[in-house]
């Protein structure tokens, strides 16, 4: 059995769809709040990535001793960090088999 749906902004009927087929409004609610909470995520993650890309490249390229100093041990931190993943993942593999 088909859910026939009413469209609030175009007043048409539709047939088991979370978009309206005649003016693409949203028929679901929950499919509309799950939309919007997509989008915010991945504005979100985008603002953040390039927030700390914009902080990276400051301090590589920064004129002080310090923010260089900085640059390079968060670039050690992250290598080390890479480095004992790969250890896990090999000694995982191991254990596995
Ligand atoms: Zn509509």
């Amino acid at each position: 059995m088909s859910l026939s749906r009413k469209c609030s902004n175009c007043r048409r009927w539709n047939t088991d769809h979370d978009y309206c087929v005649h003016c693409g409004a949203f028929l679901n609610h929950d499919s509309e709040i799950r939309e919007k909470e997509l989008v915010q995520i991945k504005r979100n993650l985008e603002l953040n990535t390039d927030r700390m890309d914009k902080l990276i490249e400051r301090l590589r390229q920064s004129d002080t001793f310090v923010g260089r100093l900085a640059y390079y041990v968060v670039r050690s931190m992250w290598y080390v960090a890479v480095i004992f993943l790969t250890f896990i993942y090999a000694l995982i593999a191991l254990i596995a088999g």
